[in-house]
This record gives C-alpha cells, sequence and structure tokens, in this order.
C-alpha cells in the first residue's frame, strides 16, 4: 500500500473484531477487565499490552492512531483531545524551567498564548525570531534551547519558512525541529523528508472530516536522538527513538488526562478517509478563489501561498506539490468595509476554523487576536483591514457570486 488515498482509508484492526465489522467500533468504556489478577498487574507494568483505563489508551483511539500512522508514515503516533492539548502535552515533556523554544511570532493566537503566557508561568521561555531569515534563526538557538517551532504555513500571516533550512540548523544544534502542520496535513505535506522530527497537528481541522469534532496529534518519524535532550536523556538509552512516545504516553498524557475521546477518535478516522479528496477540492477552490479576488478593485493585498507571484510561491511549490492549503486573506480599505463585507455574504459563513466543508470567514483582528494590543497585532502580523477565508469544498461559482455581491455591496 502505497497510494494516500488507499492508506487514509485501509487498516488492519490490530486484533481481529468479533463481527468483521469494517470500522472500528466506538469502545465507549472506561475500564477493561483481565482474567486474572497476574495479567492486570503484567498490564500496568507494561509487560502485556492490554488496555486496563480509558484515560490510558482505549482500542478505538488506538486504532486512530494506527490509521495515522500507516497513513504518515510517522514511527509513532499519541492523539489527544484537540491541537492544544497536543502542544502543551508536548512542550510539557521536551522542555521545562530554565529552557527555551525559538520560534515565530507570526503564528496561531492561541499557540503564542501558550507560550507568551500559559508556559512562560512555569518558567519555559520563548525566543521569538524571523524562522524566515535561516541565519537570524541559528543566531536565535542556544544552549538552553530545545526545539524550533514552525507552522508550516502560518495562520493567519500565510508564511512558508524553509523547512529543510531549519532542519539543518536543528541538525547541527542536536535539537529537535517541530512542525505544526495543521494547515499542511500528510499528503499534502511529507514532513519527514523536509527533516522534521516531529509533527503537531489539530486534527479539529481536515481530518475530523468537515468540523465534526476536536482532537489533536503528535507524530514522531523517529529520527531524533533523544539522549541529546536532558529531560528525556533516560528513556532513551532504554527506549532509543521511542523515548518521547513512551514518556507522553505513560506519563504526560497519563497524568494531563487530555486523551481524546472513543467517540471523537471515531469520527476522525472516518474523516481520515476522505482527506484527500477533500484536500485537492478546498486547495483547488482557495486558489482560485484568490486569482478572483485579484481581479476586483476592492480586494487589496490577496495572499495565498499558491499564488506565482507571493513571495513565499517557490517554496510553497517545493514543499507542498499538492497544494499550498486551503487559507488566504485579502484586505479591504478599513475595519468599517471588512465589518460591512463580512455582513452582506449570504453563502459564506462567520465563523472562526477552517478545513471545514463549508466556506468560513474571518476578520482575525476583532476575534482571534481581540486579546492584543495594536502594537502586539502589528508585530503579530495582524493588521486590522485583514479579512482570512478558510475555502471549503462547496461549488467554486457559488462561492465567487457570494463574494462578488458582498464585495459591491460594501
Ligand atoms: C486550530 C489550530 C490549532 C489548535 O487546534 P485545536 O484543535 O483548536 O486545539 C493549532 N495550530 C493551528 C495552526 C491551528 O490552526
Amino acid at each position: 500500500m502505497s497510494g494516500f488515498a488507499t492508506k487514509s482509508i485501509h487498516a488492519k484492526f490490530l486484533k481481529k473484531d468479533a463481527h468483521n465489522a469494517l470500522h472500528m467500533p466506538v469502545y465507549d468504556s472506561v475500564a477493561f477487565a483481565a482474567d486474572t489478577a497476574e495479567e492486570l498487574e503484567a498490564s500496568f507494568r507494561g509487560h502485556k499490552l492490554a488496555h486496563t483505563y480509558s484515560r490510558i489508551s482505549n482500542p478505538t483511539v488506538e486504532h486512530f492512531e494506527q490509521k495515522i500512522k500507516n497513513f504518515s508514515g510517522a514511527r509513532g503516533v499519541t492523539a489527544v483531545s484537540s491541537g492544544m492539548a497536543a502542544l502543551t502535552a508536548l512542550f510539557l515533556a521536551i522542555a521545562g524551567q530554565g529552557d527555551n523554544i525559538v520560534t515565530t511570532r507570526h503564528i496561531f493566537g492561541n499557540t503564542y498564548s501558550l507560550f507568551s503566557a500559559t508556559l512562560k508561568q512555569w518558567g519555559l521561555e520563548t525566543v521569538y525570531t524571523d524562522l524566515t531569515d535561516l541565519r537570524q534563526t541559528e543566531n536565535a538557538v542556544n544552549e538552553k534551547t530545545r526545539a524550533i517551532f514552525l507552522e508550516t504555513i502560518t495562520n493567519p500571516q500565510l508564511e512558508v519558512a524553509d523547512v529543510a533550512g531549519l532542519a539543518k540548523i536543528a541538525q547541527k544544534k542536536k535539537i529537535l525541529l517541530i512542525a505544526d502542520t495543521t494547515l499542511t496535513p500528510p499528503y499534502l505535506f511529507d514532513a519527514k523528508k523536509f527533516g522534521v522530527h516531529l509533527e503537531i497537528l489539530s486534527s479539529t481541522k481536515y481530518i475530523s472530516g468537515g468540523a465534526t469534532s476536536l482532537g489533536g496529534l503528535i507524530l514522531d518519524y523517529g529520527a531524533y536522538d533523544y539522549r541529546n535532550n536532558p529531560h528525556l536523556a533516560k528513556q532513551a538509552a532504554k527506549f532509543g527513538p521511542y523515548a518521547l512516545l513512551q514518556v507522553l504516553k505513560t506519563r504526560v498524557c497519563r497524568d494531563l488526562g487530555n486523551i481524546l475521546s472513543p467517540h471523537n477518535a471515531y469520527l476522525q478516522s472516518l474523516g481520515l478517509e476522505t482527506l484527500v479528496l477533500r484536500a485537492q477540492l478546498s486547495c483547488a477552490n482557495t486558489l482560485k478563489l484568490a486569482e478572483f479576488l485579484r481581479t476586483r478593485p476592492q480586494a487589496r493585498q490577496v495572499n495565498y501561498p499558491g499564488l506565482p507571484d507571493a513571495p513565499s510561491f517557490a517554496l510553497a511549490q517545493k514543499q507542498f506539490p499538492h497544494g499550498a492549503g486551503a487559507l488566504l486573506t485579502f484586505e479591504l480599505s478599513s475595519r468599517e468595509k471588512c465589518f460591512q463585507f463580512l455582513n452582506r455574504l449570504r453563502l459564506i459563513r462567520r465563523a472562526t476554523n477552517l478545513n471545514d466543508n463549508k466556506t468560513l470567514i474571518i476578520h482575525p483582528a476583532s476575534t482571534i487576536f481581540s486579546e492584543y494590543s495594536a502594537e502586539q497585532k502589528a508585530a503579530m502580523g495582524v493588521p486590522e483591514t485583514l479579512i482570512r477565508l478558510a475555502a471549503g469544498i462547496e461549488d467554486l461559482a457559488d462561492l465567487q457570486e457570494d463574494l462578488q455581491q458582498a464585495l459591491e455591496a460594501a
């Protein structure tokens, strides 16, 4: 099995199903019994692989992890309750007080808050740099840096960094390269090929199959030597490339309780099966909508990494050969014009989220970034005139018609 569409649909069950079900059933059970006290002891000690309690592991969640592993080619996968839960668990596992993570301010607003407030309170520092500038990024790394963290396409700035270039720096400095690939999941981006050690995904987006449920994933490609990380060196001696997965499963996620519910794992397994189709349609729609918006006099600064004159076009072609994601942005002349325009849309829905089957639109400065000051928003690349459109899979002509009538009225 090698094609992405095939791999997204066919995955073996780890255990034969009693009824030969074609979908892994939803195991909505908190606990799983053992036949003997000895077997239960063996499970707790990790000598026997069996489910004991659904906060630790669950058959439906495990099957979803297997499907993602098979689909992505990762060495191992941990599924959790949301994208933010994945980021939180990962940074708590790989870094601690006095350490730092090198990243950019041009990232998802809640991730910025996780770094600048929540994790900072526990002594983990963030060094902000320009990840599109490799020399500046290399200079930002010091002996306390545990990872470089990037988003493959930043949300909503739509910046694209040279991932292979960042991988060289990470390799030289013996630190982790972590990519949030929410906008470009496996199929759209081959993380392993570009030297990413760990991939983080909000499976809420593309994978859930149309915004059905929250979920998050941590994918480990097995290429990092965890002896180089002081928080994982001990486990590395015992578990080698599985050190992080082991720590996540047996301690961090167990202690945080940030588990994916079996029902959501079921929905996301189902969602994965149509990912390739939906990604193809929504990426194609986004490119066409970007081209269309460029012909409208009201829309300025239309940005989409798939547009040939976008600053990130060459990198996007190299890194995302099947499509540069389904987010585009453009600007209107003022915040008032943005609100007028949004209020006149009839088909396109005013909502946060992306990679829904429905096309969604939002004014980031007054919503996702509303907690930040004007100066902070400017530093984060979110002007008051910016509109973010997350394309769905509707008929292109209907989307164009809706944008056209709302732009004219505004
Ligand atoms: C949505 C999103 C997240 C957070 O994911 P949730 O599932 O909503 O917690 C993280 N990173 C990016 C780039 C996102 O778009």
